[in-house]
């Protein structure tokens, strides 16, 4: 379907472009040098010690997972609106999510009174998720880890490139003892396929770096440009590595960040004032009272559930995709059985009645305002 309003769209030019043919033309195409630079340049802007770039963003989870050395009997508090890679992951190394429930229907991030209550014995994590790049009540959240001893892990794939004023003016991704990023078409930050670990810790960071390719002592790069000839297996490693490809366009897309962050957060801004000036009760923007203080990922509103499928029909007829982020992971097949949770009442509420609008750097002021006055027609019907 060709849509009018797509939900999202990358950003890429002739820059892109070009730096992917450089990479070609280098005769080096796997991790080496680009890479090397793709780290350096993504650690210093997110002002932390390392960043690893890894295949993708379930990847940098999974590591991040390994790293903390969090597996069988090991309990992880995490939200169930949340895309499910990190609930798969917590299960792909043996432990268990404990799903926790949401502040509220517009900000839907986890509740640090719930992760408290959560907290047990075996609670050994806690994955936050900063939705719609919105950041998670972090300080908060940071000093409850930090009493309880647990880890703190940042699900930062909707938040690249937002600095926390509550939490320091820090990056989100930094806060936290790893932070996980995806660089997967749909990301405010693009690659196609592409993630990242960040880390303050050299300890977790020589981790990651190992299980990422195969716990190998050295990679094909380093004996390459002959630092070693040989290697040890210290670990049972993985193939995560990202590609020199990608991350060429990765610090094309770097150096673009700030300016299509910049762009979507006055689009979200827009739509926030457009539905207040509608003045509907049921139509709530999230965030709507700061729509700008975020990453600008995500444009969501929560309508009544009854209307909902029935919006995003109308909406689709006019030619706008719209989404819903996310189904409840608890719901889902694969959890259903197995979940031990705390009432998700917040939750499974937010579930039946948000919907995603689109939000793209390429999005017009005259297309917010389009897809505003169909949304308000699909309501009124
Ligand atoms: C995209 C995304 C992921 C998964 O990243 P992939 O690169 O697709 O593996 C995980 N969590 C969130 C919140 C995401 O948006």
């Amino acid at each position: 379907m060709d849509w009018k309003y797509p939900l999202s769209e990358p950003f890429l030019d002739k820059e892109e472009q070009h730096a992917a043919l450089d990479t070609i033309q280098s005769g080096w195409l796997s991790m080496g040098p680009k890479t090397e630079e793709f780290e350096s340049a993504f650690a210093a802007k997110m002002e932390c010690r390392h960043a690893i770039a890894v295949s993708n963003g379930t990847a940098a989870l999974h590591l991040a997972f390994l790293a903390l050395e969090i597996g069988e009997g090991d309990e992880v508090i995490q939200p169930a609106i949340n895309f499910v890679a990190a609930a798969n992951m917590t299960c792909a190394v043996g432990a268990q999510p404990v799903f926790s429930d949401l502040i509220s229907l517009v900000e839907p991030t986890i509740d640090p009174a719930q992760v408290k209550a959560a907290i047990n014995q075996k609670t050994r994590a806690l994955v936050v998720m900063h939705y719609g790049g919105y950041p998670c009540h972090m300080r908060e959240l940071a000093e409850i880890c930090v009493e309880n001893k647990i880890h703190l892990i940042e699900d930062a794939c909707h938040g690249v490139g937002y600095r926390d004023p509550e939490a320091g003016n820090k990056f989100l991704g930094t806060i936290g003892d790893i932070g996980c990023f995806s660089f997967f078409a749909n990301k405010n930050l693009t690659t196609g396929e592409g993630g990242m670990i960040t880390t303050n810790s050299d300890q977790l960071a020589a981790r990651v770096r190992n299980l990422r390719s195969h716990g190998m002592t050295t990679v094909t790069w380093d004996r390459h440009k002959g630092h070693a000839s040989s290697y040890d297996v210290i670990a049972n490693g993985f193939n995560y590595r990202i590609d020199d490809l990608r991350s060429s366009i990765g610090l094309v897309q770097l150096r673009k960040l700030d300016a299509g962050n910049q762009k979507r957060r006055q689009l979200a801004a827009l739509y926030a004032s457009m539905f207040s000036e509608q003045g509907r009760s049921d139509v709530e923007y999230i965030f709507g009272a700061s729509p700008a203080n975020g990453a600008g990922h995500l444009a969501a509103v929560i309508l009544p559930a009854r209307s909902r499928d029935r919006a995003r029909e109308y909406l689709a007829a006019a030619g706008i995709q719209s989404s819903m982020h996310y189904p409840s992971i608890d719901r889902l097949s694969a959890f259903s059985e197995s979940c031990n949770n705390q009432p998700l009442q917040v939750t499974h509420e937010f579930a039946s009645r948000q919907i995603t609008l689109p939000l793209y750097p390429g999005l017009t002021e005259e297309g917010v305002e389009e897809i505003c006055e169909t949304l308000e027609q699909a309501l009124s019907e």
